[in-house]
């Protein structure tokens, strides 16, 4: 059957927002994250990352750092009793660096491509689905597949919040101050059954 997810955003988001990470060392999670993913799991959502890596792209790093990064993110998950569910990389750019890198891919968020792979592979119902980000693209993304979205203060979410969300055509679902906030008033009010 299939069942509402709740879709992170990585960087800026799970962790802090340092620019490129080009190199496993430098991925910090925010203190609350692996609560964030625990609480996700025990409510009856997925919980599934959805990120942006174009750094592949532009020759930044190999996307071996990335898979680095991700094996250090679900032994730390795993350490505090959380997991993932899915775990979507868009390692793409439209205009810079080689093939197969450099694509005018479907999964470059805001567009959809990410999402509807956890929506095929993990049977996620997107219309009872959330989006959690500290950017606007974030929130697009959310909103490109029919789910809700929620904008994060972390990361760039505050530059945002304070001085572009005013002149978004359409406001975030909610806003919260990070992740774990998103995560508790989503899974308090919704429930995922
Ligand atoms: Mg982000
Ligand atoms: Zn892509």
């Amino acid at each position: 059957m299939s069942r509402p997810a709740i879709l992170m955003d990585r960087d800026g988001t799970l962790s802090h927002e340092i620019g490129y990470v080009n190199h496993a060392s430098r991925f910090r999670l925010f203190s609350y994250a692996v609560d964030a993913v625990r609480l996700i799991n025990r409510s009856g959502y997925l919980a599934v990352l959805v990120t942006n890596q174009a750094g592949v792209a532009r020759g930044y790093f190999p996307e071996t750092v990335i898979h680095e990064v991700h094996a250090g993110l679900q032994a730390a998950l795993q350490a505090g009793g959380a997991r993932l569910d899915g775990l979507y990389v868009c390692m793409h750019h439209p205009s810079v660096g080689e093939p197969p890198y450099r694509q005018d891919c479907d999964c470059r968020k805001p567009r959809p491509g990410l999402l509807l792979r956890a929506q095929r592979e993990l049977d996620a119902d997107l219309k009872r689905s959330w989006v959690i980000g500290d950017r606007h693209g974030d929130l697009q993304v959310a909103w490109n597949v029919g789910a809700r979205a929620a904008l994060v203060k972390s990361g760039y979410g505050l530059g945002e919040w304070s001085y572009h969300m005013p002149k978004w055509p359409r406001q975030p679902d909610l806003v919260a101050e990070h992740l774990l906030e998103a995560v508790e008033r989503i899974v308090s009010e919704s429930g995922a059954a």
